[in-house]
């Protein structure tokens, strides 16, 4: 399939679907194409609603300075001021977009929107009431007559001199091949959910939207983009077994955490750091309890968790027959991930979303602005549609060559093997190997040996996937997925090389530099792809401050 766009948006996540329908109220006779893996209905981190809008600043109660102060405190000052001020200054209109979409936002009895603290300074967030959410993105974007391609994974930028001119693909079902000319293209493919395992052994049983597997960041890191916060490795204490959020809907409501021995943990803030220690100290098993709150508020918190982000909790809980009125939740520590939203993994983006590639923008969680959540998927979504149309107005489309399209397909379909060559490892065993890689030698705590062990299998695993057994389009779409794996595999490490230090308590810690060092890492560890050696070439570069 041969399709010329003038607005190329890859994923129809938060991001995407913003970035969409703001470029078609821009210009509404401009041809918007959203290419997303899934079905953009239950797409991406947002499945079904979300509870809250995590950073709001509404006017005469917060400010965006208040804001950066905050931010500054929780990534320990690895923040560029202005994508930060920007996404803060623009939090309300993007509330206010909502509530005109009909997502609501609660209100007390004078009319003040309910707010929560989570962060170290300032009530950000506020409280959304939006189990539809990602059904009412899907009608908009049909309201706004964006064209939709489903089930098509993009595999490929098309890049010629450091510019971006489309992408190529192919359909998970069907396998048709897709290549798209377009004059502007943005990245909204969200950040690496399926990075290291999670205890429960289950490949796709991970916090984050397992179908986000680092596409995005490879696919920019290929194509010669920068990218940067690869050694932040994060990771939740959050719903044993089933990784299901629930923290910032049950500690803000008065809930407690108490570990084995019955005391309850202080929580400053809601810093995570704190019962990550009380797990790792062997303090464990740490719960949540709910028992000590009036009815109301339980019921409160089931409708929320039982109904907005996944309501299979909901079963999940009476399987094990627990009730929160007497029972206890217990918590476990997620799985590694590597993320814009929640962390500060990206593709390296100023406050327009534009990256180091000429005609390529990238919003939401593939993009660096650190802890940006939802507001920044919705922020910089409508940020990325609007600067699109204003850099497709002015450039016209670029020939493909044929030999580029052509290589870009063999590759693909010479990797299928229909017949089944039963000798050869399942896609899903290898996965297993490298994501089991990835947890004993690239997340912390790390040291110099430990991450050069992980550099010694990356070329193996590389050269051993000649071994996978693929058999058909939904295989072979696990397997351009492992490649993605395998890039953000080695940029973590050579980043985290990099890092001679500790940072962010616990999401790098080095136990061979277990100092936190400002006087010499106030710095960004940014990576781009080495054209000559092949391997990420990393480069320390300065925050950017407010003056910058
Ligand atoms: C469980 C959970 C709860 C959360 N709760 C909150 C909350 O209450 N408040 C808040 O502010 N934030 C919350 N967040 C964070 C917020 O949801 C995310 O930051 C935001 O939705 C990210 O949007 P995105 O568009 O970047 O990514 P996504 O919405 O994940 O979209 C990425 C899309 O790209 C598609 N894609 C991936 N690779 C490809 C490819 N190769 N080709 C084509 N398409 C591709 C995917 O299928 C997906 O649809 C939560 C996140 C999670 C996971």
């Amino acid at each position: 399939m041969n399709l010329e766009t003038d607005i190329l948006v890859i994923g129809g996540g938060s991001a995407g679907s913003l970035a969409a329908i703001v470029a078609k109220e821009q210009n509404p006779v401009a041809n918007v194409l959203v290419i997303e893996k899934g079905e953009i209905h239950r797409s991406g981190s947002i499945a079904m609603g979300m509870d809250a809008l995590n950073i709001v600043v509404q006017p005469g109660i917060t400010t965006p300075e208040l804001y950066i102060n905050s931010a500054l405190i929780a990534t320990d000052g690895i923040l560029d001021y202005k994508p930060s001020f920007v996404m803060a200054e623009r939090s309300y209109s993007i509330l206010k977009r909502l509530e005109g979409w009909g997502i609501r936002f609660p209100t007390d009895e004078q009319d003040k929107y309910l707010s929560l603290q989570v962060h170290a300074k300032g009530k950000f967030l506020l409280e959304m009431d939006s189990p539809d959410l990602k059904l009412v993105l899907a009608e908009k974007l049909k309201e706004a007559g964006v064209k939709i391609l489903n089930r098509t994974m993009v595999t490929s930028l098309l890049e010629t001199n450091g510019k971006i001119h489309g992408a190529m693909g192919f359909n998970l079902r069907t396998g048709e091949f897709v290549v798209c000319s377009a004059k502007a293209t943005i990245l909204a493919n969200g950040g690496c959910a399926r990075f290291s395992l999670p205890n429960s052994g289950y490949l796709y049983g991970t916090f984050d939207y397992p179908g986000n597997a680092g596409d995005g960041y490879s696919l920019a890191y290929r194509a010669g983009a920068q990218l940067t916060g690869f050694e932040y490795t994060s990771c939740s204490p959050l719903i044993k077994d089933i990784n299901c959020p629930l923290l910032y809907i049950t500690i803000t409501r008065g809930a407690k955490v108490i570990n084995a021995f019955g005391e309850e943990i202080e929580l400053e803030y809601l810093s995570t750091q704190t019962m990550l220690k009380e797990l790792r100290e062997g303090r464990d098993p740490i719960f949540i309890q709910l028992s000590h709150l009036p009815e109301e508020r339980i019921q409160e918190i089931e409708r929320i968790l039982f109904t907005t982000e996944r309501p299979i909790q909901k079963r999940f809980w009476e399987n094990r027959g627990i009730n929160f009125r007497d029972g206890l939740i217990e918590l476990g520590i997620t799985e590694y991930q590597l993320c814009g939203g929640h962390g500060l993994t990206g593709i390296v983006v100023n406050e327009k979303t534009e990256t180091t590639l000429e005609g390529l923008f990238a919003a939401g969680d593939v993009a660096c602005v650190p802890l940006q959540h939802l507001t920044g998927a919705f922020v910089f979504g409508e940020i990325a549609g609007e600067n699109a149309v204003a850099y497709a107005r002015k450039t016209q489309h670029k020939k493909i060559s044929e030999s580029v399209i052509n290589d870009e397909k063999q590759r693909l379909f010479n990797i299928l093997d229909e017949e089944g060559n039963n000798s050869k490892i399942t896609v899903r065993e290898f996965e297993y190997k490298v994501r089991r890689t990835i947890s004993d030698y690239v997340v912390p705590p790390k040291n110099e040996r430990k991450l050069q062990q992980a550099l010694w299998w990356i070329p193996r695993f590389r050269n051993e996937m000649k071994n996978i057994q693929v058999r058909d389009y939904h295989e072979l779409s696990r397997f351009e997925e492992i490649k993605f794996i395998l890039d953000c595999m080695e940029l973590s490490v050579y980043a985290a090389l990099e890092r001679k230090e500790s940072r962010w308590g616990w999401f790098h810690y080095r136990t061979d530099y277990p100092q936190q060092d400002d006087d010499n890492w106030l710095k960004h560890v940014v990576l781009e792809y080495g054209k000559k050696s092949g391997e990420p070439q990393t480069t320390l570069v300065p925050i950017k401050t407010k003056e910058d």
